[in-house]
């Protein structure tokens, strides 16, 4: 689950982590008043609005058909209302978003970081993510943060630095401490930087983050260190174990049919293909869009619709995958383990009959328990549905429906 850079803050404050402050309003009243507000609790004019949406690059990002970016700093009670009207219900374009953008529906009005030290700007960069292939977490951290950090990564691999922690004992004080000098903080900063690590990692481990980026981390000129930006990740296997942060997820957000995939409990997708698969089990799931584009096609999503499979499960799966325009063909590949193929073919119909305006070819591939007697029940059933026990003989099939 992803959170909102206001939301991932508000979290992060209650494990004492320094960050830019603000206020999430979504209409341009409350962003006056929360204009009024900042700049009244920082005795400083300068306030900068951020557009709230589950992407980055913001701040290079504009507004479609203008030229006002997703975060930009204000200077005026004026100048925060035309910006929040500029903001507010439209849609931003980044690099992160897709060319269809995403549209806006709460901005931040956060206090100016920068506006004292403007000689000596710093930006960090610093996340914690879990590195499956050492089993361990990784800080990656560099002096070049901000807004370019992929072309650091892309053109000066060696500017980014990484931290490995063993998870069972937990980040130790000297691996901050080699951090820190990396960055080449001393004094006061150095400290505020062990703080802010510490605490930060205590925030990632407690939450179950899956991922959780600081960029721009930020060096104010007092020496204070502090997250101007957060994207959190939250995993969602442990999300039983933080009922609270359930109301945090914003499905506007998401993919309209993964969420509704989610609602019958079926892990989708979307992809870009023209050929939709619905299989039980992920491995199955994986193997069956490697054999669609081995068979010429591209698969149009992944949809694993778990282990019982049944007719509501099949027709559910039916139609998510139908949604989609791109659909030229449909491929379930079921192995009947537990469930039996004559079941799920019954269940096929079922789903097929119901529906009633299937246009494109269907090809089922059932094996294993009862896949002969499965095969019967589809072939007498006289219905636009091919089946097929083989991968060799289902991939034929997908080739023939698409060409
Ligand atoms: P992103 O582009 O989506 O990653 O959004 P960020 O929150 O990282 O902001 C983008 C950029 O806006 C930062 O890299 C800063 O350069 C700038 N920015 C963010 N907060 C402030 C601020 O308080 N004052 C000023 N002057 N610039 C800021
Ligand atoms: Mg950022």
């Amino acid at each position: 689950m992803n959170l909102h850079e206001y939301q991932a803050k508000e979290l992060l404050k209650k494990y004492n982590v320094a960050v830019q402050d603000g206020i999430a309003v979504e209409d341009v009243k409350s962003a006056d008043d929360a204009y009024r507000h900042i700049k009244n609790k920082t005795n400083n004019p300068f306030v900068v609005i951020k557009a709230q949406i589950h992407a980055g690059g913001r701040g290079k990002g504009r507004f479609v058909g203008t030229d006002v970016p997703g975060v930009k700093v204000v200077k005026n009670i004026d100048e925060a209302t035309r910006l929040a009207k500029d903001m507010l219900g439209n849609v931003l374009v980044t690099k992160q978003t897709g060319k269809d953008g995403k549209r806006v529906n709460k901005i931040f009005i956060a206090e100016d970081m920068y506006y004292k030290g403007i000689s000596d700007i710093k930006e960090y960069y610093l996340s914690i993510l879990l590195d499956r292939s050492t089993s361990q977490y990784v800080i990656v951290y560099s002096q070049q943060g901000g807004m370019d950090i992929e072309e650091v990564s892309a053109n000066q691999p060696d500017k980014i630095l990484k931290e490995y922690i063993d998870p069972t004992v937990g980040l130790q004080p000297f691996q901050i401490r080699r951090m820190a000098f990396a960055l080449g903080l001393t004094s006061d900063a150095f400290k505020s930087f062990q703080k802010f690590v510490t605490n930060l990692y205590n925030a990632f481990i407690d939450i179950d983050c899956a991922m959780l980026e600081i960029n721009p981390l930020f060096k104010t000129s007092d020496n204070k260190i502090v997250a101007v930006d957060c994207k959190m990740n939250i995993d969602d296997n442990a999300l039983t174990r933080h009922p609270e942060l359930l109301n945090l997820r914003d499905t506007n957000e998401e993919d309209p049919t993964e969420v509704e995939a989610g609602q019958y409990n079926l892990n989708y997708v979307k992809l870009e293909g023209n050929v939709g698969c619905m299989v039980n089990g992920a491995g199955l799931a994986m193997a069956t869009m490697d054999m669609i584009k081995l068979s010429g096609g591209d698969p149009a999503n992944f949809l694993d619709i778990g282990g019982g499979a049944n007719a509501q499960t099949v027709e559910a799966g039916f139609k998510i995958i139908l949604k989609d325009p791109h659909v030229r063909a449909i491929l379930i590949n079921i192995f009947g383990g537990i469930v039996r193929c004559d079941r799920v073919a019954t269940g096929i119909i079922e789903a097929y009959k119901k529906l009633g305006n299937i246009s494109v070819p269907i090809i089922v591939r059932l094996q294993g328990t009862n896949a002969e007697e499965a095969k019967k029940i589809i072939q007498d059933s006289g219905l636009k549905v091919t089946s097929a026990i083989l991968l060799s003989e289902a991939s034929q099939l997908v080739r023939q429906a698409i060409s």
